[in-house]
């Protein structure tokens, strides 16, 4: 029997390896502190620069008694030839970068491992763009969990196009095809499908490898949730055949503090940009905004002003081209534009959750990244969906044709990104007709409103204690609680 001075059962602990770009560390940083908040002690593994972004957050952790540190490695700039302070994917101006940040991100095997030995953890929840993890993992004896930071919706249709290669069966690009084997009827064209799916190329090795490593996981952790997309959820787990856990919207854990900072200090005054919201009708604003990496061309960005002009409602454009932010360069904007719209410009970093959940906001003109949308979801805002790159045009699917949550602006061309960046791809009249179609309020936008405030609703839910998420989390808990036991006896 258990005396009074016994002491507790040591804390379950998991170290969390985040990949080195914002889309990424974002949601790991805020599932690790979601265990952390549930007594789980945690390590997140992150370089110098990179953890300057969450030390705020994790110090407010630490103060208010959570079990959550950094552990801060040197980033690898003089080895692989890039300059002090790019660290991270969203900073890359070139394939020769990108490769240079991504053998850097190898080199950070050899001190995470040692990091490992040192200490051995209870498990390792890695970013499925360390396979690596898997192995060793395995020699440590312990299990390794695997980040995959897309939809479900997304990694079925992956499976799918890599499993039945259905682009072989087409005759042109434009040609629409259905996608094999899934629980919906969901159409594409082969130029909509990224090129790695299209045909076999050096990233398709890479992504072979990390999904032979996630076949070999403990399973994978998702930032999504069960109502949101229960069908692929299901899919993947009973078909695809791989064990899961949904622990989203993790966006839901944050303090309006972590909201003003999330991921980045946003350039403007939070309280000034909800200030201005404040004086707008609800549902009046669209907040345009399409990620943390991609710049569009001066002529895109002329493309998108002269659209929101056009539709005439009041709109957030966040634009992260650094060439017109301090050279004042603003040549892409039509002559007086500024002057004559009811619009703010955010050049730079915005608070996107905190400016997505208030009431003024009516619609999100997104790239489809996965956590654009799911932040979205989460504060029912309905979306117009203008995919570019990764996964993104899978994602739209799931946006405009299973959840139906949201109109397209009609892409028709998966990017390369950092190839193809200096091309219009979405003329002006396009994207000025999907900006009315959501916003001006007819029937099909007040079923896509009602549809997408209704999942926003149950993601409220599904966080509290008894929703599906919660019950995930604390179920994968529990496993790992058990591992750890039956391995020590
Ligand atoms: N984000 C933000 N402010 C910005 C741009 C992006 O807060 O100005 C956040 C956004 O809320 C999301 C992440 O960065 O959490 C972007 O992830 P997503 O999957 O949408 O796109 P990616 O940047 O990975 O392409």
């Amino acid at each position: 029997m258990a005396s009074d001075t016994e002491s507790p059962p040591p804390k379950l602990e998991l170290v969390f390896i985040p990949f080195l770009a914002s889309g990424h560390m974002i949601p790991m940083v805020d599932m690790a502190r979601l265990f952390a908040s549930h007594g789980v002690a945690v390590t997140i593994i992150t370089t110098t620069h990179n953890s300057l972004i969450f030390k705020n957050a994790i110090d407010r952790d630490i103060k208010s008694g959570k079990p959550i540190k950094l552990h801060v490695l040197p980033f690898p700039f003089a080895e692989v030839g890039l300059p002090e302070g790019l660290e991270k994917m969203n900073s890359v101006t070139s394939q020769g970068q990108k490769q240079k940040l991504y053998q850097a991100t190898m080199l950070l095997k050899k001190p995470i491992q040692q990091m490992l030995l040192d200490h051995i953890p209870d498990c390792i929840v890695s970013d499925m763009f360390y396979p690596w993890t898997v192995d060793f993992a395995a020699e440590l004896g312990i299990p390794r969990i695997v980040f995959q930071g897309s939809s479900y919706f997304a990694l079925c249709a992956q499976y799918s196009m890599r499993h039945y290669a259905p682009c072989e069966n087409v005759t042109s690009d434009m040609e629409l095809f259905v996608v094999p084997g899934l629980p919906d009827r969901v159409e594409l064209t082969r130029l909509q499908v990224p090129d790695h799916d299209r045909t076999k190329n050096e990233l398709t090795a890479i992504l072979d490898v990390i999904r032979e490593a996630e076949l070999r996981s403990f399973g994978v952790l998702m930032n999504s949730f069960y109502e949101l997309e229960p069908s692929y959820v299901n899919h993947f787990r009973n078909v695809i055949g791989i064990k899961t856990w949904n622990i989203g919207p993790v966006s839901l854990c944050l303090s309006t503090n972590d909201k003003y900072e999330r991921g980045h200090n946003s350039v403007v005054d939070p309280h000034e940009c909800l200030s201005w919201l404040d004086s707008m009708k609800p549902n009046s604003v669209l907040y345009v905004s399409f990620g943390s990496q991609h710049k569009f061309p001066p002529p895109q960005l002329y493309e998108i002003a002269t659209a929101l002009e056009a539709s005439n409602h009041p709109f957030i454009w966040v634009i992260h081209n650094e060439e017109t932010i301090d050279g004042g360069d603003e040549a892409w904007l039509p002559n007086g534009f500024k002057s004559r719209v009811n619009g703010m410009i955010i050049r730079g970093w915005a608070p996107q959750v905190l400016i997505l959940e208030h009431v003024a906001i009516g619609g999100f003109m997104t790239h489809c990244g996965w956590n654009s949308i799911l932040e979205s979801v989460t504060a029912g805002v309905p979306l117009i969906a203008w995919p570019l790159y990764a996964e993104q045009f899978y994602n739209e699917k799931l946006v405009t044709q299973v959840a139906k949550i949201g109109v397209g602006v009609g892409a028709e061309k998966w990017l390369n990104l950092l190839e193809d960046d200096g091309k219009v791809v979405v003329k002006k009249k396009k994207i000025e007709k999907a900006v009315i179609r959501l916003m001006d309020g007819g029937d099909e936008a007040k079923e896509i409103r009602e549809r997408t405030k209704e999942l926003g609703r149950k993601a409220m839910k599904v966080v509290e204690v008894g929703g599906s998420s919660y019950n995930d989390l604390i179920s994968l808990i529990g496993e790992l609680v058990l591992l750890r036991e039956s391995r020590i006896n």
